[in-house]
């Protein structure tokens, strides 16, 4: 489960970038007309954009995912009024239903199998909405307009509402419980910008705003994501040393460190195998992350791991990496094989130091909490050492 801090963190970027529009929407009579001439063309721009970064970077998820906005909005201008109401209805009901299948296929190599498969669905989609558009099925709309609610949506029907109900309530339980935070969290705003522009699609500029909504906040998770495939570790969710180094430069003359190392580990994968030293990684990570006394972890490499303390003594780091060396011990891991389980027990060393005016830069630092860590090590291991 996903803290609550981290989701918020997480969701308030893109509410952030929707709110914006909602308040050129709202505002739009104060806004100079040949502003929003322009709004389609930047929608269209930043799309090639993304589908530029999203092939470039093998993100094709991001490519399933504008082109059939691009193609709604350019049947918004371009359809007769019925086919565009048409168009309204199938789109409303089937383009949230689409995210969520494609924020849920796993990213692939578009021709790989998977990839051949996915287009090949997509391809699908596409030409089942064309034909439903140029060949009008009053038979199926009819029957998909059935009143669910009292309450009137219009122009919304009540099946897009309740499509759009599921998909948000499946998008918020993954926000909770799975670790793709920054996808899940845009995935739901985008949602909602989407049913926003659908809903006020009588009032001037609203879908237009609510399409280039979309297209800035997924551009900005793609930002987001390579700033976080730089500096985060990919198996522990930790940030990695590149971001430990910088936030270190950014540090002021006082602060302690931790460096912390797993006991035995070597023997630990060799005994119970590399996925299970994962999971062990894993595990000890997520204690980490939870550190008091206003620490920061780190997974430094391997099997190694910093606290960073901002502005503490190395008492009081002392005092918190004790803490965690000793929950550690004290939770017992559960190893399970084809023929049975066992519960192991997991121990961390660790060296504390308070960076000193002798200390030429992080890296000296460094190298004295590899010091105190060795000592931990020599005196027995389970251990934390102060320098
Ligand atoms: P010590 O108590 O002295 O630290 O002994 P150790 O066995 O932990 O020390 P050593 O540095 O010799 O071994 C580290 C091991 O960590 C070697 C490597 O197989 C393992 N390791 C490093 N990175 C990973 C990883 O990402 N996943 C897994 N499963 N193992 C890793
Ligand atoms: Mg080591
Ligand atoms: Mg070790």
């Amino acid at each position: 489960m996903n803290s609550l801090k981290s989701v918020a963190v997480n969701i308030s970027i893109p509410f952030f970038i929707f709110f914006i529009f909602v308040f050129i929407a709202l505002y739009e009579s104060k806004i100079p007309e040949f502003i929003f001439t322009l709004v389609p063309y930047l929608f269209y721009a930043i799309s090639v954009l993304i589908l530029w970064v999203s092939w470039h970077f093998n993100r094709n998820r991001f490519i399933f995912i504008i082109i059939p906005l691009l193609l709604i909005s350019i049947g918004f201008e371009y359809l007769s009024a019925n086919k565009k109401t048409d168009l309204f209805f199938y789109a409303s009901v089937l383009y949230p239903l689409h995210l969520l299948l494609f924020l849920s296929l796993r990213e692939r190599g578009l021709f790989s199998i998977w990839g051949i498969l996915k287009i090949s669905l997509f391809l699908f989609e596409i030409a089942s909405v064309a034909y439903l558009v140029a060949y009008p099925q009053s038979d199926l709309i009819a029957l998909l307009k059935i009143k669910l609610f009292a309450l009137s949506f219009y122009p919304l029907q009540d099946i897009s509402v309740a499509v759009g109900i599921f998909v948000l309530f499946i998008i918020s339980a993954l926000l909770i419980f799975n670790r793709y935070l920054l996808y899940n969290g845009s995935f739901l705003v985008i949602v909602i910008a989407f049913y926003a522009g659908f809903y006020f699609i009588k009032t001037p500029h609203a879908l237009e705003l609510s399409m280039l909504a979309i297209g800035v906040i997924i551009f900005i998770l793609l930002i987001r994501e390579s700033y976080r495939l730089a500096f985060y570790d990919e198996l522990t969710s930790l940030p990695g040393r590149r971001a430990l180094v910088e936030d270190m430069a950014k540090l002021g003359m006082k602060y302690s460190l931790a460096m912390i190392d797993i006991d035995h580990f070597k023997k630990f994968n060799d005994t119970y195998g590399h996925d299970t030293g994962d999971e062990v990684l894993k595990m000890v990570a997520s204690r980490l992350a939870n550190v008091g006394g206003g620490g920061k972890a780190y997974r430094y490499g391997g099997e190694e791991f910093v606290l960073l303390f901002p502005s503490k003594d190395s008492d009081e780091s002392y005092t918190h990496t004790d803490i965690l060396r000793d929950a550690i011990a004290k939770s017992p891991f559960s190893v399970r094989n084809k023929k049975s389980s066992k519960r192991i027990f997991i121990n961390i060393s660790a060296g504390v130091v308070q960076k000193s005016s002798k200390d030429r830069d992080p890296f000296a630092v460094m190298k004295r909490a590899d010091n105190a860590l060795y000592k931990a090590k020599k005196a027995g291991r389970n251990l934390v050492v102060k320098a």
